[in-house]
């Protein structure tokens, strides 16, 4: 393996979750990776719901969850952007700087705000008939799992935690049953379908 960056990352990873750094595999760095990533799992944000509850009350029309910036990637296959990324992208990337304030697209109940791996810092909020939207790579979380949104709150700043090139917003529609927080990538929609962007 080299040295460098990946060692270190584990290692502030190995420090925060209190265990030594005696135990760090040495040789491949996918044990390594999925390590870093079950304690990601397990890693709870600082969450701030500085917004209070929202009214939850789904209009049924989608707003842009962080107006006036550019779509920089698409919705559908690509060529993976970087190792661990897929190349199949179920969503569409904004091209937010730091810490910009993001949206709700609709009202809604908070039902992931947590770090999701290759993600980053998430947030998915369902808005009824199965409808969720997710908002990744996020620098900071405003909301709490339960908590009511309304259409416009402020859910959290944008950033660029988990895999990615740089500070961009994430941000997928997905419709499934249940409430499970964890997108799956079969029932992505474009959001270009159900947002004017
Ligand atoms: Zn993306």
């Amino acid at each position: 393996m080299s040295s460098g960056g990946p060692l270190n990352a584990a290692t502030r990873l190995w420090a925060l979750s209190g265990l030594s750094v005696a135990v760090l595999p040495m040789e491949g760095l996918s044990p390594l990776i999925v390590q870093i990533d079950q304690i990601l799992a397990q890693y709870q944000p600082q969450t701030n719901p500085v917004g209070g509850d929202g009214s939850g009350i789904v209009t049924g029309q989608f707003i842009n969850p962080a107006s006036g910036y550019p779509i920089t990637s698409g919705f559908g296959p690509r060529r993976s952007p970087c190792a661990g990324c897929s190349s199949f992208h179920p969503a569409i990337d904004l091209g937010t700087p730091m810490n910009t304030p993001i949206q709700a697209v609709d009202g809604g109940t908070v039902i992931g705000a947590t770090w999701w791996d290759g993600y980053g810092l998430t947030v998915v909020v369902a808005h009824g008939n199965g409808m969720k939207t997710r908002y990744s790579h996020l620098n900071s979380i405003n909301v709490v799992v339960g908590q009511p949104v309304s259409q416009g709150q402020e859910i959290g700043r944008s950033g660029q935690t988990g895999y990615g090139t740089g500070p961009h917003l994430d941000f997928g529609v997905y419709k499934y049953p249940g409430s499970d927080w964890r997108t799956p990538k079969a029932a992505a929609i474009d959001p270009r379908s159900v947002i004017k962007f």
